[in-house]
Formats: structure tokens, sequence, C-alpha cells
């Protein structure tokens, strides 16, 4: 049985049960035929030829069960109360080709009882969005929800301006949120430790095994949301609303409406328009992470064997866990050796970056020109590109730096490094503006360039001939940020 719908077995109080509302005149945007085929529909007649009506809400297939999930949050820091499901539905819950559960979630498909102000409408543009960027996440080797597809219609939804409605069905391996826990220790608080049992049998069957499963399932989210954000800094990702509720309990990358890709290296950089503090500025992420957990985890003391002490143990691994991933994965982008040198070597090399505000992605990809010049002509030319936008001062650091890079690279094997360096430095990642140009002729019927940036984007650690120069130049280092705000 593919089908499992486990979530409407539990607790009334934590779902509605709701059908989704239609799109008008829905068309076909794009379709994951990987995806597709890892959930096993590329078997099922049914499901395949009626997957524009099944993303549209006008066909509920027989194994579908619809509903509205109950979750709370903080959001930017504060206490949000109810939220919920506003706008999407859990489908189904199924387990793929390899047994492991994924929930299908339809988002933007009409009202539920957790909508608020809000009209349960997703437009084109951030559909188009999160369907290329959890594609991209995914081909990168980063834990993130992915897409079946999206659907785009006559829907007229009201945002700055009137745009389409459109529908993604995201696949990711669970929803349930930090917020969820959130939710129940405000309004049913007897519901905890069902909903914990519920958590560690379905996504952490292994902590069964340990003395304390609790403590072991808590110790677990710990180490993945660490080594998650880890995965995030290195590829450059800012997640944009690091919100409680838009955090997942297994560690994937979940709800990520204002993300950016970092370009011109900038640590504080702040992507999300509306993120007017910078709380979610793509050098605090470690931190709230940390945040997040922290406000988190004390809800499990209503249950037996957890105290504080417990707890903070839990916890305690966060940081040293996030900094072994993180400098062990630097060290890989460097082909170096994961040594204390390297480190210098790899915060000195950010330096540089940051001091001339140097393309994140192009310039870790450059250093395979360096490293092994015939063998990469495409890095050879991204090398040249990156020394011309060096200034004196900065040439003579980059030629002390890159001697003592290459002695040091000599500690390991050449194959080794060359590896390393390729499988841990995308050339393609999916840059706003490559984004907006894929959205711009899709929001008028055209969507070749959202066909084209999928198939770059999947298999980003590999030069493309379908590239071109506009996917790979960063934007000039006065240019104003494009806008990305939290309207969707
Ligand atoms: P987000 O900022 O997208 O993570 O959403 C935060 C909360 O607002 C969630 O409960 C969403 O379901 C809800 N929400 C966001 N946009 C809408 C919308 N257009 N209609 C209804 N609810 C929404
Ligand atoms: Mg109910
Ligand atoms: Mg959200």
């Amino acid at each position: 049985m593919r089908y499992q719908n486990s979530y409407i077995h539990l607790d009334t109080r934590l779902y509605h049960e709701q059908p989704p509302t239609p799109l008008d005149n829905p068309r076909a945007g794009h379709f994951n035929t990987q995806v597709a085929e890892q959930l096993g529909w590329t078997d099922d007649d049914a499901l395949m030829s009626r997957w524009v009506e099944i993303l549209a809400g006008q066909y509920v297939p027989a194994e579908f069960k619809p509903l509205a999930m109950a979750y709370a949050g903080h959001q930017f820091g504060q206490w949000a109360g109810q939220l919920g499901d506003g706008r999407g539905l859990l489908m189904a819950q199924v387990l793929d080709n390899d047994g492991q559960p994924q929930d299908l979630h339809l988002k933007g498909i009409g009202l539920t009882p957790y909508s608020r102000m809000g009209d349960g409408r997703a437009v084109l543009r951030s559909t188009i969005r999160e369907y290329l960027c959890g594609h991209a996440l995914t081909q990168l080797g980063i834990p993130s929800s992915n897409a079946l597809g999206f659907v785009v219609s006559d829907t007229r939804v009201r945002r700055e301006r009137m745009e389409a409605g459109a529908a993604l069905m995201r696949v990711a391996d669970s929803h349930i949120r930090l917020g969820h826990v959130e939710w129940i220790a405000s309004f049913a608080p007897d519901l905890l430790g069902e909903f914990t049992d519920y958590m560690i049998d379905t996504y952490y069957p292994e902590c069964r095994d340990n003395e304390t499963p609790v403590l072991a399932f808590l110790t677990a989210v710990v180490e993945r949301t660490a080594k998650m954000i880890a995965d995030w800094q290195l590829i450059g990702f800012a997640h944009g609303v690091m919100n409680t509720d838009n955090l997942s309990i297994t560690g994937s990358t979940l709800d990520f409406g204002p993300f950016g890709f970092m370009e011109r290296f900038n640590p504080a950089w702040i992507n999300n328009h509306s993120d007017h503090t910078g709380r979610y500025a793509y050098q605090n992420q470690p931190a709230i992470g940390h945040w997040n957990l922290n406000i988190w985890l004390p809800h499990f003391m209503r249950l037996e064997g957890v105290t504080r002490e417990t707890l903070a143990d839990c916890l305690a691994p966060y940081e040293a866990t996030f900094m072994q991933h993180y400098q062990q994965g630097l060290c890989r982008k460097l082909g170096l050796p994961h040594e204390k040198e390297s480190l210098t070597l790899a915060f000195e090399w950010l330096t540089l970056l940051e001091d001339n505000l140097l393309d994140y992605t192009n310039s870790f990809r450059a250093l395979l020109g360096l490293v092994a010049p015939d063998e990469h002509p495409y890095e050879q030319h991204l090398l040249a590109t990156l020394t011309t936008e060096l200034n004196q001062e900065a040439q003579k650091f980059w030629q002390d730096w890159s001697i003592n890079y290459l002695a040091q690279i000599e500690l390991v094997s050449f194959e080794q490094a060359i590896n390393d360096m390729r499988t841990n430095n995308p050339v393609y990642i999916l840059r706003n503006s490559m984004a907006q140009r894929a959205i711009t002729a899709a929001e008028q019927g055209q969507f070749e360039e959202v066909n084209r940036v999928f198939d770059l984007l999947a298999t980003p650690y590999t030069v493309q001939s379908i590239a071109t120069e506009l996917d790979i130049i960063p934007p000039a280092p006065d240019a104003p940020q494009m806008p990305i705000s939290c309207s969707s």
C-alpha cells in the first residue's frame, strides 16, 4: 500500500478535512517526471493522464484524503498564535520507491479554516520560484521539499497587482513543522504524547531502539537541523523566513518563499525585502536555527522523563554539529584536508570574496581553473574574470594566498581534491535574475525558459551547453538588489 494517509487517523483537533477549491481553466506549467517516477505515478495512467486536473483541484483521486493541518509559530521572533494551512492541503501521504514517507501537499488551492485574512491562493510568480528552488536544492544534494509539478490558471489573484493563480504539488518527507508542537502546547496539550509518538514512529523509527526514544528523537531533530543549515551556508542559500512554522521536524528545507542564492559574497546579505531588521540575513541562519530549537524543545518537558537538563543535553551538540559539518564542507569545496591550516586558508579566501564582492558560486568553481587548468577551460575563464575584479592590494593578497593554497592541496591526492571540488562547487545556482526571466516569460504564457532553467539545474555541478552568460553573471556590484518579498 503506497497510500498511508496516517495523519487523518490522529485526533481530529489537529486538522480539518477540506477538499480543494478548483482553479479556473488550468494549464500545465511543468511536471517533474523524476519525482513522479519515485512516487510510482508513472505506473498509474489515471494519475499521470489527469495530473493537470489533480493539481488544479478539479479531480481528487480516491486514494487522496485532503486536509488542512493546524499549526502555530513564532514569526520574526514573536509568538504568532495559530497559523495552520491557510492555502495548502495535505492531499495524501505515500511511500516512495525506497519505502520512505512522502507528503503530497497542494499549495494555492483555496480557503481553509486557517486562512485568516488570506485568499487561499498562490500566484504564478512565487509558484515558479518555489518549484525551481525545490528542484535546485534537491539536485544540489540538500534535503528539501521538491514538487511534482505546477499549473497556472485563469483564476485572478490580487496582490500588489492582479496576477494569475497557480498551484504547486509539493512533495516533502514531512509537513510537520516545529510549529505543530507549539500549536499543541497552546491549544491541545493533552495530545503531545500521542503526537510525539506519531513523529517518532513515522519519521524517526530508529529512535525506538533507544532507551529514551523521545530524547533520541529530539537529539536527532537538532542534529538534522544543524546539518541542513550548514548545507545552506555552504551553498550560499538564504531561506528568507526561518519562522518556526517554516522549519520541518525532519531537517528538510521547507517553505522558502523569499529565498535567495548568494551572488556577490556578503555575509550580512538580506534577501527578503520584508525583513527590515535582517533577522534572517544569511549569516544569522545558524543562530536562528538554534533560537528556534531553543524555544521549541521546552514543550517536551510535559512528557515523562524529559527535564530541563535532559533537553539541554539534546540542544548542546547543535553548535559543534553545525561547525563540524560546515568546516568539513568548506574544506571539501577547496579540495583541502579537514585541518586547521585549511580552515585558515578558507577564512582568508572568504575574506577576499567579501572585500571584493566576488561571486560566491563562480569564485569557488574558479579554483578548479587554478588547480587543474588543462582539464577545466570553463573554470579557467571564471578565474580570469575573478582576477580582473581585484584591485592592486587584493591582487597581491590573492597571489600569496594561491601559493599557500596550492601548497596545502599537495597534502591530498590530486584526484580526491578535484573530485571534491567538482562535486561541492556548483556551476549553476538559481539566481534571482534567472528565476525572474523564467517568470516574466511564463506570465506571457511561455514556459520554455522554465523548462530550460529546470534542465540546467538538474545537473548543477556540470558545465552545460544550454547555459547562457546570463545564467552565470552576478549583478553589478552597485546594482540595487532585486526586491523579493513575502508577498506570494
Ligand atoms: P508563509 O509566510 O507563507 O509561511 O505563511 C504563513 C501563514 O500564512 C501560513 O499559515 C499560511 O498558510 C498563511 N498564508 C500565507 N499566504 C496565504 C494566503 N494567500 N491565503 C491564506 N493563508 C495564507
Ligand atoms: Mg477537526
Ligand atoms: Mg509557511
